[in-house]
């Protein structure tokens, strides 16, 4: 055995069916490749991260994968032994025509499958459901969005066909499994006025279904990201603004920018700190709802005044210092 997926997840071996798909679909975010880069360094560890859940998340394929672990962990020797005589048979044109001897002799895992993969062949089974994310602006969750995505899809091979055999040897490209993993390119639409972890499905776009059962489906899981100027609550928008003292004070007017463009934005004299005002209709809109753009206020004190100006904050102080005598 060459990978440890629970290592891989980063997971104990006894963690509950939900804890493991919290681990990989923590994982599948931070190293999808749209996310962390397309190196082949993030797309190895991408594969690996799928690869881990695709044998974890699957009760039959976890049985034997845990058989196998425990097995490995007091034969490995035997396992080497395998392995080698698996290798000479890779030439041997007659390979396909095993003899049950012959055949366990065969990776060691492919002979682990088999007898499950065996019960299968016959009936159609519908490809497994692929869950990935998608990270969007605030701004795009508000006027809609194209987003490309690359998706680690199983394939027949095209080489062989999924015969696993090319010319009586195993097939180079897919190393006998007659699946490959391929990148698709999808380009996601994403509707104006999308909610915070709404699920888009892609129907069919899973992994392949066996037997002429019918595809799995890809669900993609929106993440709007929350800049520093902008948060989310449902359909509202919160912002924090800025404003100076006298303002507050006073009474003005000042522009906030929104996501539909600049709106002006009247302040009460003796305006508090902290306070909230709202703007009807410039927050997200979905379906025949708008939301609203919530401002809090945050009254900043200026650092660059001029000697004038702190002469008037001076009297102002003289001022109030009469009123408390
Ligand atoms: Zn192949």
């Amino acid at each position: 055995m060459t990978k440890d997926y629970y290592k891989i997840l980063d997971i104990p071996e006894f963690s509950t069916t939900e804890e493991i798909k919290n681990a990989y679909r923590k994982l599948a975010r931070k190293w999808h490749p749209d996310v962390a880069g397309n190196s082949s360094d993030v797309i190895a560890r991408f594969k690996e991260i799928n690869e881990a859940y695709e044998i974890l998340s699957d009760r039959i394929k976890k049985a034997d994968y845990d058989k196998a672990r425990k097995f490995y962990n007091y034969s490995s020797y035997n396992t080497q032994k395998e392995t080698k005589s698996y290798n000479k048979n890779t030439t041997n044109p007659n390979f396909k025509e095993t003899t049950p001897k012959e055949e366990k002799r065969n990776s060691f895992w492919e002979d682990i499958f088999k007898t499950h993969k065996g019960e299968e062949i016959k009936s159609p089974k519908k490809g497994e459901d692929i869950y990935s994310d998608v990270e969007i602006s605030v701004f795009e969750a508000v006027n809609g969005t194209t987003k490309v995505i690359n998706m680690l899809q199983t394939q027949i091979c095209p080489k062989c066909g999924g015969r696993k055999f090319v010319n009586g040897t195993i097939c180079p490209s897919c190393k006998g499994k007659g699946e490959i993993s391929v990148y698709k390119r999808f380009n996601v639409k994403i509707p104006a006025g999308i909610k915070n972890l709404s699920k888009i499905r892609l129907a069919e776009e899973g992994e392949k279904g066996k037997n002429g059962g019918r595809n799995g489906d890809l669900y993609l899981t929106i993440h709007i990201r929350e800049t520093k100027n902008y948060k989310t609550e449902g359909l509202n928008i919160l912002k924090d603004i800025q404003i100076a003292p006298e303002v507050a004070v006073l009474g003005g007017e000042i522009t906030v920018s929104t996501l539909i463009g600049n709106v002006s934005l009247k302040i009460s004299p003796k305006t508090r700190n902290g306070q909230k005002i709202r703007l009807a209709g410039c927050g997200i809109k979905q379906n025949n709802k708008v939301g609203d753009m919530i401002v809090t206020v945050e009254i900043q004190i200026p650092q660059d005044l001029t000697e004038e100006e702190l002469d008037l904050y001076r009297k102002l102080r003289q001022l109030k210092n009469r009123g408390v005598v």
